[in-house]
């Protein structure tokens, strides 16, 4: 069966390699020259499999008030007159329930152990290279008051099979030495030592190629204006190239994996995406100094900001904002990030030499993808992986592969659209 994947960031990558492994006959369609040119290109780099909790939770809803307007807050909302704006807003408020935040916690969590294991198999079975740390991520929580949660993290945690160890300030610094020339008022870690680092960049490129050399084919440069149907099946796409060409392309199946820009595409045919962009800022920096340049991953809880060294590269990323497809570097927003990087690493690396990128999560109001059947028979869904996109996309991918070959994935408590079995 021929599978048209919409898409070549890291979810439409993955997808097409798992659906080639399972036998189907696939092409990808991207309207960039390349695969992983858009939000797979410079984000965060870790595989985290240790934060599966979702933006939505109960502190999200007072945050956002408390740091409303301030130009380097972690979560910014930008109000516009943007009926999905408004709409994806008042479903992720309804989210931060408890209960909601919980059972969305716990899909993320199956979903990401998986997506894990799937990750180290295709790396043993492919040997592909992304600048790849098997160093574990550390949590830092910088107020007593915000340490004294982590406890009760360790444990949910642990309940979901995922490994993280309470560390003292002392114990931080021991497994992150880098720490030591800025730790500041840190007030102790939350060590996940099986979560990983990458560059999903390298990464997709890589399997992209590797795809190619088993049969899938790209078309780039193709730009999906149009989706038709007819009755209950999606029967062609239409397409522009580089050069304003239009034509159409057909398949006996699609999956649609365009990241902040499906909702759009799939409206017209009566489909519901509830996805919404949420602006992220990265900056990457060459090391001047790889002994004071932390190499296990780090999470600072307090500040929302990640970061993760990528061969001779630092990356550091952060902040959210809702503020509709506007992709523009906001300085301020960008310094917020530096700063951060003098402050806990000064001097380690180079900053007047830093990358700055800013690309869009296609977020779901609860920060869990939607994966499996649309409406139509012969259209699936692989999108909306939010703030985890990179650390849930071979999990996804393989599952939805299966799905789509009549099996049911080995996931537990997670809500796969369609329910196929
Ligand atoms: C600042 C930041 C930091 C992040 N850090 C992390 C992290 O540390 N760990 C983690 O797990 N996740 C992280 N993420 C999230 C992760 O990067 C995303 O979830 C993931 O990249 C989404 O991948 P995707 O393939 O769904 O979307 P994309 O990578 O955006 O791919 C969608 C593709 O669709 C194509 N496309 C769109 N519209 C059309 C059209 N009309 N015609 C043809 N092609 C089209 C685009 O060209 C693109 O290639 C971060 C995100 C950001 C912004």
């Amino acid at each position: 069966m021929h599978v048209l994947v919409l898409g070549a960031g890291v979810t439409g990558v993955t997808t097409a390699w798992y659906l080639a492994k399972a036998g189907f006959d696939v092409s990808v369609v991207d309207r960039q020259p390349e695969a992983a040119l858009e939000t797979s290109y410079a984000n965060g780099g870790q595989i985290s499999i240790s934060h599966p909790e979702p933006w939505a939770n109960p502190t999200a809803p007072l945050n956002v008030l408390r740091w409303f307007g301030r130009e380097d807050a972690p979560l910014l909302f930008r109000p516009h007159a943007d009926a999905a704006q408004w709409a994806w807003t008042f479903a992720f408020l309804r989210e931060c329930l408890p209960h909601r935040t919980r059972r969305n916690t716990a899909a993320i969590a199956s979903l990401a152990v998986h997506s894990g294991e799937r990750l180290r198999a295709l790396r043993a079975e492919t040997g592909i290279a992304y600048d790849h740390l098997e160093r574990g991520i550390l949590h830092l929580f910088f107020t007593p008051e915000e340490f004294s949660r982590a406890g009760a993290k360790a444990a949910e945690l642990a309940a979901y099979g995922i490994e993280a160890r309470l560390c003292s300030r002392d114990e931080c610094l021991a497994i992150e030495p880098a720490l030591a020339g800025g730790a500041g008022e840190l007030a102790g870690g939350l060590y996940a030592p099986h979560d990983e680092s990458g560059d999903a960049f390298r990464f997709t490129q890589a399997l992209a190629e590797r795809a190619a050399q088993a049969g899938v084919r790209f078309h780039y440069n193709t730009t999906i204006t149009r989706i038709d149907r007819t009755g209950g099946l999606m029967n062609s796409i239409e397409v522009r190239d580089a050069e304003g060409r239009t034509g159409s392309l057909t398949a006996s199946a699609y999956v649609l994996c365009l990241g902040s820009y499906g909702r759009a595409l799939v409206a017209p045919l009566g489909e519901h995406l509830p996805i919404y962009p949420v602006k992220g800022y990265s900056v990457t920096v060459p090391l001047r100094d790889p002994q004071r340049t932390p190499s296990v991953s780090l999470t600072d809880e307090s500040r929302r900001i990640v970061c993760s060294r990528l061969g001779d590269r630092l990356r550091v990323a952060g902040t959210a904002e809702l503020n509709g497809y506007d992709t523009s570097i906001n300085p301020a927003r960008c310094q917020a990030i530096l700063d951060w990087l003098e402050m806990r690493f000064p001097g380690a690396t180079d900053t007047t030499r830093a990358r700055l990128w800013a690309g869009l999560r296609p977020a779901t109001p609860n920060n869990v993808p939607l994966i499996g059947k649309s409406g139509l028979l012969n259209l699936w869904y692989n999108t909306g992986h939010g703030t985890l996109g990179w650390t849930l996309a071979c999990g996804s991918a393989s599952c939805l592969a299966g799905l789509m070959s009549g099996r049911r994935p080995p996931v537990h408590n997670f809500p796969f659209l369609g329910n196929e079995a």
